[in-house]
């Protein structure tokens, strides 16, 4: 319950569609569990109102959004200022309004990095990273995980241009890079050395059973991280487990892209645990399926 609403910070989310995010229950249970006077609104934008949207931003003094699909890309030229992680990732996925500036920023692929620590334990300086996909999410990832220390990033892709791309950020940001076809020899070799691999397409979302790779490429002491996070077991991370690989799930990014947004907003420390009890609740409802390891 609002304490006070006559004086309640507004922040949310612009995209379409919104209906099925995540994120205000997870950013509300951590508001109400701080005894905070916030609250998350989902805004089902369309890509025509986008500028208005973003202009009523201002005028209602709204403390900060999240940005997803489609307007990442399309909103920043509204923006006043983007932050480095937004610049390299070429996308924004948060916006902070400071001193009255819509500031865009990029928490997905710093809350990547962080759910890789908090979760699994992993730190990325010096090692070798194979990420599979080059959209807006690998992007970030990479970005993030180069900025992190990792030595050497490569980035595998169906369209090996777009692979390129993507590398030459990661390089951008201080690691080497190396772009590769999505095929069976040249994941081979770079996964020969590497100590993380990131699943970054949609391959194995809900009803789809594909792998993005042949299973027996997957070694331990490799960690298998999948962005996707409906299923929350996807044939991937099923298969990782099998082999005796660890695995991260696809929530442990959603959950620090949020916490790490709420900080910026609020400059309160996220109250993770609520937060990830909040998430791993709904997606336990959404998909059937028990988030944790010990199934
Ligand atoms: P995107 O920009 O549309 O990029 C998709 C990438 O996947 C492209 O590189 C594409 O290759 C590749 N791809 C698509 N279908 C494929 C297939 N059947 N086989 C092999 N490669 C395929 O998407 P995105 O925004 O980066 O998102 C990628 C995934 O990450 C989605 O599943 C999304 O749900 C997930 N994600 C998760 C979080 C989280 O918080 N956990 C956050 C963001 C995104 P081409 O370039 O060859 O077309």
């Amino acid at each position: 319950m609002l304490a006070a609403p006559g004086s309640t910070t507004v922040v949310g989310i612009i995209g379409r569609p919104v209906a099925h995010s995540l994120s205000p229950l997870m950013h509300n249970r951590a508001f109400q569990h701080l005894g905070m006077n916030w609250v998350y609104v989902p805004f089902e934008v369309r890509e025509q109102d986008l500028p208005a949207a973003v202009a009523g931003l201002r005028a209602l003094s709204v403390k900060g959004v999240n940005v997803t699909i489609p307007h990442k890309t399309a909103v920043i030229p509204l923006l006043d200022e983007l932050t480095p992680a937004a610049a390299a990732a070429g996308a924004v996925n948060t916006i902070i309004r400071e001193a009255g500036r819509l500031i865009g920023d990029n928490t997905d692929g710093s809350g990547f990095v962080r759910s890789l620590a908090e979760e699994a334990g992993f730190d990325p300086k010096g090692t070798r990273v194979v990420v599979l996909g080059a959209g807006g999410a690998a992007r970030a990832v990479a970005a993030a995980l180069a900025g992190a220390g990792c030595a050497h990033v490569a980035v595998a892709n169906r369209t090996v241009d777009k692979a390129w791309a993507v590398a030459e950020v990661a390089a951008r940001c201080g690691a080497q890079a190396a772009a590769l076809p999505l095929e069976r020899r040249a994941l081979e070799e770079a996964l020969a050395g590497a100590q993380l691999l990131v699943q970054a397409t949609p391959v194995g979302m809900a009803g789809d059973q594909s792998l993005p790779l042949d299973p027996d490429l997957l070694q331990p002491p490799l960690l298998v991280a999948d962005l996707v996070y409906t299923p929350l077991w996807t044939p991937l991370l099923r298969a990782a487990r099998a082999r005796g690989c660890a695995v991260l799930p696809g929530w442990g990014m959603l959950l620090y892209q949020g916490a790490e947004a709420f900080e910026r907003w609020t400059g309160v420390r996220a109250p993770v645990a609520v937060m990830r009890e909040a998430l791993l609740g709904a997606l336990r409802v959404k998909t059937g399926e028990e988030p944790r390891a010990e199934e």
